[in-house]
């Protein structure tokens, strides 16, 4: 199979990483692989989420997987934003790098599953983060620019994808 590269901010096509992506409309074919791409190169990654301009690929699109349950959300819109949240978060296409970084508690979300049927996500804790994460991907943000507490950013040993970790003490696993 053909790994796909994961795009970081130090590579020569981070300037996608920045882009506000591009609706998805139909659900063709050929979108339906470049989500069984993701699902694996999120795998392969050990992350929870990945977005389509994280394989360099500027169109709305996200993969999440988390608590063993993969989601897939085409043409994302969160709809509503409830609660905060704190916790420490890294990226894969910010290798090294976490911190900590305030959230909504609970998102409830608007898309289109992989046939591109309508679907609504309800979400709370570590979902609710990484769907915001993922979607401030497809604006062309990334979480070091939603910190507010600049002295949490911190070197990391292995690099995730939104950390599934107490903030208190981080270790960084698996996200
Ligand atoms: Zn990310």
């Amino acid at each position: 199979m053909g790994a796909v590269e994961i795009v970081t901010v130090d590579s020569p096509k981070a300037a996608v990483l920045r882009r506000r992506a591009k609706p998805v409309g139909k659900v063709t074919a050929d979108v339906g692989r470049l989500i069984e791409e993701m699902i694996e190169a999120m795998r392969l990654a050990n992350g929870v989420g990945l977005a389509a301009p994280q394989v360099g690929v500027s169109k709305r699109l996200f993969v999440a997987e988390v608590e063993a349950r993969v989601h897939v959300v085409v043409d994302p819109q969160i709809v509503k934003m409830e609660g905060e949240a704190l916790a420490t978060e890294g990226c894969l296409s910010i290798p090294g790098w976490v911190a900590d970084v305030p959230r909504s508690q609970r998102v409830v979300l608007k898309g289109k599953n992989r046939r591109g049927r309508g679907i609504t996500l309800d979400a709370e804790g570590l979902l609710a983060r990484v769907i915001q994460h993922e979607v401030d991907h497809l604006n062309g943000v990334l979480f070091l620019d939603r910190v507010v507490d600049r002295s949490t950013i911190r070197e990391a040993a292995a690099t995730t994808e939104v950390e599934p970790a107490e903030p208190a003490e981080p270790a960084p696993a698996g996200g």
